[in-house]
């Protein structure tokens, strides 16, 4: 499985994960937030297409492309909490002072956590971590765990958004340390660097929070 990182440092050093098989020429992607120029002159290089994009949450830095990746005939999947963000966030990026041509959308499938997506020769299982949003999710593909806006490498997200909630935050991020085989799980989180799982079980200051 193949894991490519597009990042954007000015636009909150947000991360679009593109995941395929190396014998696939069908990709998912994890989260949309920006870059969809960029991820198409990739695949065109590579000869592959994304067939769906998995969003961790519905924050508009996740879903800027959202619209025009659905135009290009790629499924949308999002949790059932945070589909309606996807179509009522009005100004989007305008109250971090950022412009965006996010257009409103509506996902094409709906999920509840628990599912296991046989998507492109890979599966993916959903794992439902609120918190941040309500309708938070996390994908564990193989070896990879897409953790979103849940945890990130040495820091956590933030819960003072509507909907928000510390101690569902300290749970979800709970339920992830407790994958099996952690030692040997990357963390791909939706801001900034990489990490390891068990070395975030160890040391994220999540841990430390007192509710
Ligand atoms: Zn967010």
């Amino acid at each position: 499985m193949i894991v490519k990182t597009f990042n954007f440092p000015v636009f909150l050093d947000g991360n679009c994960y593109l995941v395929y098989d190396e014998n696939s020429s069908e990709a998912v992607l994890v989260d949309c937030g920006r870059g969809i120029n960029k991820i198409n002159s990739y695949c065109a290089e590579h000869g592959i297409t994304v067939k769906y994009v998995l969003l961790t949450h519905g924050h508009f830095d996740h879903i800027t492309d959202g619209s025009e990746w659905q135009k290009r005939g790629a499924k949308i999947f999002v949790h059932e909490a945070d589909a309606d963000k996807l179509y009522t966030q009005g100004s989007l990026g305008g109250r971090f002072g950022l412009l965006t041509n996010s257009k409103h959308f509506h996902a094409d499938n709906i999920l509840k956590g628990g599912e296991r997506l046989e998507l492109c020769g890979l599966e993916f299982e959903v794992i439902h971590t609120p918190g941040h949003t309500p309708g938070g999710v996390c994908y564990l593909a193989d070896n990879a765990l897409f953790s979103g806006d849940t945890i990130f490498a040495g820091s956590y997200g933030r819960t003072d958004f509507p909907g928000g909630s510390i101690d569902s935050l300290v749970s979800s991020a709970a339920k992830l340390f407790s994958i099996d085989n952690a030692r040997n799980i990357t963390v791909y989180p939706g801001h900034g660097p990489v990490s390891n799982l068990e070395y975030e079980a160890r040391n994220n200051p999540v841990n430390y929070v007192i509710l």
